[in-house]
């Protein structure tokens, strides 16, 4: 019988907006990977979400503040008329039409009502510990509800006390979206949300010594940050080309010689490490969080000591030794939406027993 699961995306913005960060492109292709499979996905989103044509239902009210702008010791806050309490007054009403409900956001509520629902729930955990209050929300369902919390890399498991309770799912694109370019023919790439826990700083001081245009794309998180880092690098040849929909993201990121990753923060995985390598492009990343675990040293890519802009500096002046079909090769056998969905396939059966 065809398994119908609904998706709750986050609550901190609208699909398509980039406010999600990977969160984004994450559900698109775990839905699009599912709906192939022969699964029916409904995907429930805040007011003014695109769903690239799946079945969306949207609801209204006001968004989540980002949970990495807080502290460890932030209480949880519940605006007025939230759209992450409409967002699950609706699945607890509809609960009974879906095998399995597949919880997207990094947020508390979802995690204190998973007792209170008769569906199973599936939580897919997109950050590593942040909060206290989060983190002894999510060990309550990973001891009551086992082997329900999906996690993107070792290194963010190992962020909670829970961590060998979590599902390793890693993460998957749809390489038939990303064109591989052999011979690039511009300079650097640094892609993300424009915000402090991202390091931009550092790739924008690596472009600096070296000379090396550098390309910045993604969301304008933070526009305080990216003025600070425009003073203090004024000779820093760069340019923001705007937060780019996948098509031309891949486009101006694949004629670039690498992808340079600078997370002050353990990411929980880093799909821009995947998008760059799958275009042929090697990475460049600090050894920490989840692009360690995506980059092979001197291999597709560099890890680099954290922090370090002369190891930024130093990697790029070994650029040549890297073949940039084995980047796209890494892609095609770990990280193709084929393989994640088979692992996310595995991980719902699990769940559902
Ligand atoms: N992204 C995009 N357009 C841009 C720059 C980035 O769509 O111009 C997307 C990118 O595809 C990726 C996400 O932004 O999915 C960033 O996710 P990542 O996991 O790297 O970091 P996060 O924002 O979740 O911390």
């Amino acid at each position: 019988m065809t398994k119908k699961l609904l998706f709750v995306s986050t609550s901190i913005g609208t699909l398509g907006s980039g406010l999600g960060g990977g969160v984004e492109l994450t559900l698109r292709n775990i839905a699009t990977e599912l709906v192939q499979r022969g699964y029916r996905v409904t995907i429930v989103a805040p007011q003014g979400s695109t769903a690239w044509g799946m079945p969306l239902v949207e609801i209204a009210g006001s968004h989540q503040i980002s949970a990495q702008t807080q502290g460890r010791s932030a209480p949880v806050v519940i605006p007025h008329n939230s759209v992450l309490a409409n967002l699950w007054d609706y699945a607890r009403q509809v609960q009974d039409n879906y095998d399995l409900i597949v919880n997207f956001a990094y947020d508390w509520l979802p995690f204190y009502l998973t007792p209170f629902f008769n569906c199973a729930i599936a939580h897919l955990v997109s950050m590593g510990s942040l909060t206290d209050v989060m983190d002894e929300a999510i060990a309550r369902v990973a001891t009551q509800f086992p082997g329900t919390i999906g996690v993107h890399s070792y290194a963010q498991a190992q962020t909670f006390p829970f961590a060998s309770q979590c599902q390793y799912l890693g993460n998957g694109i749809d390489l038939s979206q990303y064109d591989f370019c052999q011979h690039p023919s511009a300079g650097l790439a640094w892609v993300g949300r424009i915000s402090s826990e991202k390091g931009l700083e550092d790739a924008v001081a690596a472009s600096q010594i070296t000379g090396i245009p550098m390309k910045i794309m993604g969301f304008m998180e933070n526009k305080a940050y990216w003025q600070q880092i425009n003073q203090d690098y004024p000779n820093a040849p760069i340019h923001y080309e705007g937060f780019l929909e996948t098509a031309e993201l891949q486009k101006r990121l694949g004629e670039c010689r690498a992808l340079l990753v600078t997370p002050r923060w353990v990411e929980a995985f880093g799909n821009v490490a995947i998008e760059a390598l799958a275009c042929g492009v090697p990475a460049i990343a600090y050894r920490r969080g989840g692009p360690a675990e995506i980059v092979e040293d001197g291999k597709t890519g560099f890890l680099v000591e954290p922090d370090s802009v002369e190891g930024l500096v130093a990697a790029i002046g070994r650029l040549g030794e890297i073949d940039r079909q084995l980047c796209r090769q890494r892609v095609v056998k770990e990280y193709s939406n084929q393989a994640m969905g088979d692992r996310v396939e595995h991980w719902f059966n699990d769940i559902l027993g």
